[in-house]
């Protein structure tokens, strides 16, 4: 593949290793945060204008879908004709879809591409993405997703790649729940943590937040848990993910009763209780220190 000039917006706990990861697959890759953090091997721009001007190719790793809108509409404006516009973000599906719709009739290509596989596969290249765009706009973004993934699934249309997306993670959020309950259970019947986890994680109650982040410190592959529960994935973005899958399910008048209730104790926590900026996984000391009486 021949070098391409990559514009990258969002330098956060995602955005810089996959962007340090495109630089040192041989990319030439610019950089630009809000928040004035770097990269590895890419250069620091001063803002959107500069990263986007001249750039084959700009991808944005951002918070939200309000924040992607004005990040997009700074950006679509100065990039040139038929260069690609690919969203790594977790976003609502409409603005996912009024973002390609934004670039498309500015003579760009766009994909909605969320990742799946946490900061661990973003430094390690292995993240999954699942994109939504044109059959033409995929097959332009691919080799990226194969230098900072290990699999990418062209899922449909604009906005398939971030249904997908939050599907996923309404499963990840009631797994992450169900198997910090299970530990909080396990501590209360005297049973060893370590215990706990060589079993489940070789049962059937396995899953990847048991056997690849596990939530509780010492036991497991190293996880946030093992660093006082720094994200990793916070626990405010878990509850964004959730917000976004019962929004979804309203639209589509889908019956998702297990992610309501992740939802509600995911808002609990983050909005009443201490776990703000924690990562998701401190749902496990949350339920720990609880008894039924709450
Ligand atoms: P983060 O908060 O660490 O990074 C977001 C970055 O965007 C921050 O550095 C912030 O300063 C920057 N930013 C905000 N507004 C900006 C603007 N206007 N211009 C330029 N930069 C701006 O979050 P993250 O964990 O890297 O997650 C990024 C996205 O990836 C989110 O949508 C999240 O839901 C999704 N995601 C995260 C994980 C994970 O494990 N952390 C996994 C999968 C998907």
């Amino acid at each position: 593949m021949s070098t391409l000039s990559i514009g990258f917006i969002g330098l956060g706990n995602m955005g810089a290793p996959m962007a340090a990861n495109l630089a040192k697959a041989g990319h030439s890759v610019k950089g630009f945060d809000v928040a004035g953090t770097t990269a590895e091997g890419v250069t620091q721009a001063d803002d959107i204008a500069a990263v986007v001007k001249d750039a084959d190719v700009v991808i944005t790793m951002l918070p939200n879908g309000s924040i992607l809108r004005q990040v997009a509409a700074q950006a679509i404006k100065d990039m040139k004709p038929g260069a690609l516009f690919i969203d790594c973000s977790t976003v609502d599906v409409e603005s996912a879809r009024n973002t390609s719709e934004a670039a498309e009739s500015a003579g760009l290509l766009a994909v909605d591409a969320p990742v799946s596989g946490g900061i661990g596969g973003a430094s390690g290249g292995t993240l999954t993405f699942m994109a939504g765009g044109t059959p033409e706009a995929f097959s332009k973004a691919a080799p990226l997703f194969e230098i900072m993934g290990q699999k990418a699934v062209h899922c449909g249309e604009a906005g398939s790649g971030q249904a997908a997306k939050i599907c996923n993670n309404m499963i990840l959020g009631a797994t992450m729940i169900a198997t910090c309950e299970a530990f909080a259970l396990a501590d209360k019947l005297g049973l060893d943590r370590q215990k706990m986890f060589d079993v489940v994680s070789t049962s059937s109650g396995y899953s990847w937040s048991m056997n690849a982040y596990c939530p509780a410190p010492g036991v497991g592959p190293t996880s946030p848990a093992d660093n006082d529960y720094q994200p990793g994935f916070a626990a405010e973005l878990m509850l964004k993910d959730l917000g976004l899958s019962q929004q979804a399910a309203e639209m589509a008048n889908a019956d998702t009763p297990m992610g309501a209730l992740a939802l509600s104790l995911y808002k609990q926590f983050v909005e009443d209780e201490d776990g703000l900026g924690k990562d998701f996984s401190a749902m496990l000391p949350r339920l720990a220190a609880r008894s039924r009486d709450g």
